[in-house]
């Protein structure tokens, strides 16, 4: 697992700036929830961490190496992205291999890793169903098996729960604080949804506009907001 530093990392998109000189440490280990209101910027900061964006100007470091000039297969990373984007043709078992087939990951290896993440998330009997024959829930665990069958050091979620209903997402909000705790690996969590960053961050990171606005643990946050933004998003009493 790599420590990960942005130093001074901006992105414009034309004349649009949408992260100044961003500083961030992602510690070892650590499960980060990056929260802010729409269009602030974390969608950005993920791409760009899973190269999939260029950055303007600064430089990301794993251990100390620059990573910019890597391509996103060499990263190291595995994202979950929030529309699932399966395979429409594919089982659920090929879905979840398909990473692991690119890399020529021998058959009995992949089909022991695919079990053992299928049974964690409580999808082992879909295997053979194709995603149009899964509800939007057992999607998005498809989506997050098929991240996590790769043996990446860090895993990156875009909002992964934003398009499930209420119900649904309180009870994979749940079932992700037990993955949290059972996964030894740096995970970066994006979400607008407060509650979801309270339930799921080790540390939790601010952002608004760009800006880390501030970080700390959920109880720093709501006991000891910086500013009124941090306040009124947290929903600490002031
Ligand atoms: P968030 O994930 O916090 O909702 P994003 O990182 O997706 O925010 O977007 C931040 C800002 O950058 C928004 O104003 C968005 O419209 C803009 N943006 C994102 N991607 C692009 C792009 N490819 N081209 C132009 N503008 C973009
Ligand atoms: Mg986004």
């Amino acid at each position: 697992m790599p420590q990960i530093v942005f130093d001074k990392v901006e992105k414009h998109f034309g004349t649009l700036q949408v992260l100044p000189p961003l500083d961030l440490s992602l510690d070892d280990g650590e499960f980060t929830v990056l929260v802010g209101p729409s269009g602030c910027g974390k969608s950005t900061t993920l791409r760009i961490l899973a190269g999939l964006e260029t950055l303007s100007a600064g430089e990301i470091y794993f251990d100390g190496s620059p990573i910019s000039n890597l391509e996103p297969k060499d990263r190291d990373i595995a994202m979950v992205f929030q529309d699932y984007a399966l395979y429409p043709h594919m089982n659920i078992a090929r879905n979840m291999s398909f990473a692991l087939r690119l890399q020529r990951v021998a058959k009995a290896e992949i089909d022991t890793k695919v079990q053992k993440v299928a049974e964690m998330l409580n999808i082992a009997h879909l295997l053979h169903r194709k995603p149009a024959e899964l509800s939007g829930g057992q999607r998005q665990r498809v989506a997050m098996g098929r991240a996590l069958v790769r043996d990446a050091g860090t895993f990156l979620f875009d909002e992964p729960l934003s398009n499930l209903d209420a119900k649904l997402r309180a009870k994979m909000r749940t079932e992700l604080a037990e993955m949290r705790d059972s996964i030894d690996k740096n995970m970066v969590y994006v979400t607008h949804d407060q509650v979801e960053a309270m339930t799921l961050g080790d540390r939790i990171v601010v952002m608004n506009n760009g800006v880390i606005q501030q970080q700390g643990t959920p109880e720093e946050l709501f006991k000891q907001p910086v500013n009124k933004f941090v306040a009124g998003f947290i929903g600490s009493p002031t």
